[in-house]
């Protein structure tokens, strides 16, 4: 059993970005409004999320770090109609088997929460915890007990830059959602609730905003919406491309082919734009889980997603004043 995790965990989290990513995921799932991340040593020493969601039970808390206990699928039919962003429950006990975990949670309905310790998977303790409505997991010593993978991990500079870019990827897509980001005691943003646009201003360019144009493209079966970047905001690489499917980031080949070729004229040849776009389109049109960790989609039409997506972008474009 633990063994399972300890392989499963290879699969879900190869390196302290994962784990945030996990973690996150979980605090928007549960409806936090509130995400605090802090990491020390690049995540290796230290990861901890803490956010004001809806919290679990004693019960609920310890059945979290049991393989597939997730509390988001009811029916397979379910897993055709995936709404969250987490649904296979193999995270926690994952993350769980390859550290020590603090994992402390409270309802709203309970006057306290429960503190629960574990090491390597093994729970050692559990106690009351005085805390406020929410959850708080603290990992530490990520790969105490998997060498091989301790050993993959790389530099603290460039595991935190990992971290970094995957919360700005998480917070352009729930502007909505205060995030805080703590990297080795020092804060390096706290993004306020807002509007996309604010957001933007956060973590792409202040001066951003004079050349962001909206889309909005609907089509049977597909929406298009989010901000899309003038020739002021071009970059050398494809780095500012943050589109999202279904509420995921991904990044994929169709989709970065259809940007790229709506900017056919209007940006430098070998330039990148920069974007924030989401797309949604039916679960059922789309594979999201190609695999946990990378930003892969197969989309059931391929043809079909290039073209939307291309005369949504390529129509903004056409309106504006370049
Ligand atoms: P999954 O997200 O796929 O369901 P996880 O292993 O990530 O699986 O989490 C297991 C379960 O633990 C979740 O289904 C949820 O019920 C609970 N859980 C995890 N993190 C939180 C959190 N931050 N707030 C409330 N519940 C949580
Ligand atoms: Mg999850």
């Amino acid at each position: 059993e633990n063994l399972a995790n300890r392989i499963a965990a290879g699969e879900v989290v190869e390196r302290p970005a994962a784990v945030v990513k996990e973690l996150v995921e979980n605090s928007i799932d549960a409806g936090a409004t509130d995400i605090l991340v802090e990491i020390e040593n690049g995540g290796k020493r230290l990861i901890r999320v803490v956010d004001n969601g809806s919290g679990m039970s004693r019960e609920d808390a310890l059945l979290s770090l049991e393989r597939h206990a997730t509390s988001k699928l009811t029916s397979d039919a379910d897993l055709a109609a995936i709404a969250t962003l987490g649904f296979r429950g193999e995270a926690l006990p994952s993350i769980a088997s390859v550290s020590r975990m603090v994992l402390a949670s409270r309802e709203s309905s309970s006057l306290e929460g429960a503190e629960i310790y574990s090491e390597g998977g093994r729970i050692v303790t559990v106690k009351a915890h005085g805390m406020a409505v929410g959850t708080s997991i603290e990992v530490r010593g990520l790969f105490f007990n998997t060498p091989a993978r301790l050993k993959f991990m790389r530099s603290s500079v460039t595991e935190s830059g990992h971290v970094g870019e995957l919360l700005v990827r998480l917070a352009l897509s729930r502007p909505d959602i205060r995030f805080s980001y703590i990297c080795d005691a020092k804060t390096q943003f706290i993004a306020l609730p807002g509007d996309l646009q604010s957001r933007i201003a956060t973590f792409i360019n202040k001066d951003a905003l004079t050349d962001l144009w909206p889309v909005e493209y609907a089509e049977t079966g597909i929406s298009i919406t989010g901000l899309v970047g003038g020739p002021s905001l071009t970059r050398s690489n494809s780095s500012g491309l943050y589109t999202y499917i279904n509420g995921r980031f991904i990044r994929d080949k169709v989709v970065q082919h259809a940007v790229i070729q709506a900017y056919r004229g209007v940006i430098d040849k070998g330039r990148f734009p920069v974007l924030v776009v989401f797309i949604e389109i039916p679960f059922s049109d789309v594979d999201i889980n190609v695999h946990p960790t990378k930003h892969e989609v197969r989309f059931r039409e391929q043809g079909k997603v290039h073209d939307y997506i291309f005369a949504a972008i390529g129509g903004v474009l056409s309106r504006s004043p370049w």
